[in-house]
């Protein structure tokens, strides 16, 4: 049984006959397809030459599935899989085709935007991964292909996928997205802002400082941007505390 099979709704599991080695899933990376085919199972499994995503999102928001989320795939160069010496593991990119009609410069649909969210928060809810921008081509989060300068890690023929409109979209559109989802979480699942906010404002007098407010109102603005646990993290680190 393979593991990893994306369980939203609106995917279909159609497994390449691939055998590539374990990852820890640890980020998600964004692509377009430039094509207007409604699956990309035929051309990953054979014309594309071994180079295969793990999953295809249609104009309709609607999915297949090639490459289980713990099994490596080829669409990302460097990222397909990498060894992170300090957890230990074997960490890889879960890695996203999409509909463009053929064309990088149109635009994703709301409903393929709302199934990267989905994505992201599966991949977060699953492995952890977490839900802000990659800071480097090794450390887990979300990003596109194109994400680094030449020569980009990601990809070898430095391309420029998933194009400057899809680009724009990712941070405008999808990163807002995937953040306002998180806030609903943070109540749900993580300790309260309250609680996060007393935290901070206790660490920050501990570290000999006054006036928390400030602080307060730092929390509160990046406690709204991304994943609390991310944010707790970085605070103290802006703290100088961890
Ligand atoms: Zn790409």
């Amino acid at each position: 049984m393979a593991t990893g099979i994306v369980d939203l709704p609106q995917f279909t599991w159609r497994p390449l006959p691939v055998k590539q080695p374990a990852i820890v899933p640890s980020m998600m990376i964004a692509h377009t397809a430039v094509s207007s085919a409604s699956s990309l199972y035929a051309y990953f499994n054979g014309p594309s030459a071994g180079v295969e995503a793990h999953c295809y999102i249609r104009a309709d928001g609607t999915a297949e599935q090639y490459v289980g989320a713990e099994m490596q795939a080829d669409a990302n160069g460097g990222a397909n899989r990498w060894f992170d010496s300090r957890a230990g593991v074997w960490r890889g990119a879960f890695s996203c085709e999409s509909w463009d009609n053929g064309n990088p410069a149109t635009p994703w649909t709301q409903a393929q935007i709302n199934t990267l969210a989905d994505v992201a928060h599966w991949l977060h809810d699953r492995y952890g991964v977490p839900l802000t921008l990659c800071s480097t081509p090794t450390s887990p989060g979300v990003g596109w292909h194109a994400m680094w300068p030449a020569p980009n890690p990601w990809s070898p023929g430095n391309h420029t996928c998933p194009g400057s409109v899809r680009i724009a979209q990712f941070r405008n559109q999808l990163m807002p997205l995937i953040e306002r989802r998180s806030v609903g979480r943070i109540m749900a699942v993580t300790p309260s802002l309250t609680e996060i906010e007393n935290y901070v404002a206790k660490s920050y007098q501990a570290a000999g400082n006054t006036d928390a407010r400030g602080q307060r109102y730092w929390v509160r603005t990046a406690g709204a941007a991304s994943d609390p646990f991310v944010v707790f993290a970085e605070m103290d680190h802006a703290l100088g505390l961890a």
